[in-house]
């Protein structure tokens, strides 16, 4: 369900709207920028394709790893524009890795156009396989 769209979410969108130019996408030439919120701090990303087309990486990873690399696991929201004409949603890979971090942190999403749709990551991946299954007791004893 979408929500109120807030003046944070615009701003955070406004730095993945910033970074969008700089995509490497000389296969596909559809550009996508993200700025993760963690920290308080801004980090961003852009798609970067590879020839070998399984080793591309999305806008969203992208960031995600730029806030975990400078030491932020609390991503409280993500913000992702796209070439599309509505708004861009994160793949299903980015789905699950951002998962990782916050089921139910936000997502903000934009296009070419000025459309903006605000929802929880746990809203677009219900039931993701979170860390909480690996800990789960196996019934199998552990030495
Ligand atoms: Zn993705």
């Amino acid at each position: 369900m979408p929500k109120r769209i807030t003046e944070g979410d615009l701003a955070l969108l406004a730095f993945a709207r910033e970074v969008q130019g700089r995509a490497y996408v000389p296969y596909s030439n559809f550009r996508v920028g993200a700025a993760v919120y963690a920290g308080g701090e801004i980090f961003q990303g852009v798609n970067v394709e590879n020839a070998a087309y399984g080793s591309t990486i999305c806008a969203e990873r992208a960031a995600a790893m730029a806030a975990i690399t400078a030491g932020y696991t609390d991503i409280e929201a993500i913000a992702v524009c796209g070439d599309s004409e509505s708004p861009c949603v994160p793949c299903g890979a980015c789905r699950q890795f951002l998962a990782e971090f916050d089921p139910t942190m936000r997502v903000i999403m934009g296009g070419k156009t000025d459309a903006v749709d605000v929802m929880r990551l746990d809203e677009l991946l219900p039931e993701a396989f979170v860390r909480g299954y690996l800990d789960e007791d196996t019934g199998e004893d552990e030495e």
